[in-house]
C-alpha cells in the first residue's frame, strides 16, 4: 500500500488515484492520517480499491504521511562507505540524536532557512513504527514497521557544531527541517526493502547516492538496539542516517542558497522535492 496525507486526510494512492480511507471504510477508520500508521488498521485498508470517481493524486495536495510523530529518532553515521570516506571508525553500536516532532513538513513544501547561512541536506530512508514494542528481537523487527518514506534530515551546521559542545538535536529540529513523504510505502510493496537505491540532487546536480544494503546497522538491527530500553510507539519515526556528499563535507563546504531545489529519492518510494528559501514562517 501507498499511504498518503491528502489535504490532511488519510488516504491510499492506488494506480495514481486517491482513495479517501474514512469514506471508503464507512468511517471505521477516521480521516486522521495517524490512524493509517497503525498496523491494526492495515487489513481493512488492504481490501480497498480505486474507481473512476477517485481523483488523480496531485503533488500540491500531499502533506507529510505521518504528520504528528510521537518521537523522531535519527541515526548518525550508518553507511559504511560514508564512514570510510569521512575517515571515521566504523561504529560498533548506533549513535542517536532526536528531531523534535514539530519539524515535520510535507514532501513538496518550501523549507524556510530564516537568516541562517549553513543550512544543509541529508537524504535518509525513514521508518514509521506501526506496532508498539520494547525489546523487539531483530527477527521480528519488520513486523513492527508500518512503512518507509523518503526524508531530508535538514540541519543548521552552524548550531550543530557550535563550540564548546556539539548540539545536534536543536540544529536538526527547526520548523520545516523534516520534509518527509511522498508516501508511506508498506514493506510488502518493497521486495528489496534491505537494498534500496537512495540519492539526492541540488538543482539537478547529483550530490548523494548509495544503497541501503551499505547500512552498518540494517533495519532489523537498528530496531532491536533502539528498543532495548526504549518503547517504540505507533507513529514514531526513525531517520536511518545519511550517506556521503553532504554540503558540509564538500571542499569548500557548500550550503544551501535561497531558491535552490533539493530532490531526495528512494527506490520504490519516490521523490520529495523542496525549495529552500530565505525568510521566516508566516
Ligand atoms: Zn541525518
Amino acid at each position: 500500500m501507498r499511504i498518503a496525507n491528502v489535504e490532511g486526510r488519510g488516504s491510499l494512492v492506488i494506480d495514481g488515484r486517491v482513495v479517501d480511507v474514512e469514506t471508503a471504510t464507512s468511517g471505521r477508520i477516521t480521516s486522521d492520517p495517524m490512524e493509517l500508521v497503525d498496523l491494526r488498521n492495515h487489513p481493512l485498508m488492504a481490501d480497498l480499491v480505486a474507481d473512476e470517481d477517485c481523483d488523480q493524486v496531485s503533488e500540491s495536495s500531499l502533506g507529510p504521511p505521518v504528520p504528528r510523530p510521537r518521537k523522531i529518532i535519527a541515526i548518525a553515521l550508518n553507511y559504511r562507505s560514508h564512514a570510510v570516506e569521512a575517515n571515521k571508525a566504523i561504529p560498533t553500536e548506533p549513535h542517536v540524536m532526536v528531531k523534535f516532532p514539530t519539524c515535520i513538513t510535507g514532501p513538496y513544501d518550501d523549507v524556510l532557512m530564516y537568516d541562517l547561512e549553513m543550512v544543509d541536506y541529508e537524504v535518509e530512508l525513514v521508518l514509521a513504527i506501526g506496532r508498539q514494542g520494547v525489546r523487539i528481537p531483530s527477527s521480528s523487527a519488520w513486523d513492527h514497521i508500518s512503512g518507509l518514506m523518503v526524508g531530508n534530515d535538514v540541519s543548521d551546521r552552524n548550531e550543530q557544531f557550535r563550540p564548546p559542545i556539539r548540539q545536534f538535536s536543536m540544529a536538526k529540529s527547526y520548523d520545516r527541517f523534516g520534509p518527509t513523504g511522498p508516501f508511506l510505502v508498506t514493506p510488502e510493496d518493497l521486495p528489496n526493502r534491505d537494498d534500496l537505491e537512495i540519492s539526492l540532487m541540488v538543482d539537478g546536480e547529483l550530490r548523494q547516492q548509495a544503497r541501503t544494503s551499505d547500512f552498518i546497522f540494517p533495519v532489523p538491527v537498528l530496531i532491536e538496539w533502539l528498543s532495548r530500553y526504549v518503547t517504540l510507539e505507533v507513529g514514531d519515526l526513525v531517520f536511518t542516517g545519511t550517506t556521503g556528499g553532504v554540503g558540509d563535507s564538500m571542499d569548500p563546504p557548500t550550503y544551501l542558497r535561497n531558491g535552490q531545489v533539493v530532490e531526495a529519492f528512494v527506490e520504490g518510494i519516490g521523490t520529495i522535492r523542496n525549495r529552500f528559501v530565505t525568510g521566516d514562517c508566516q
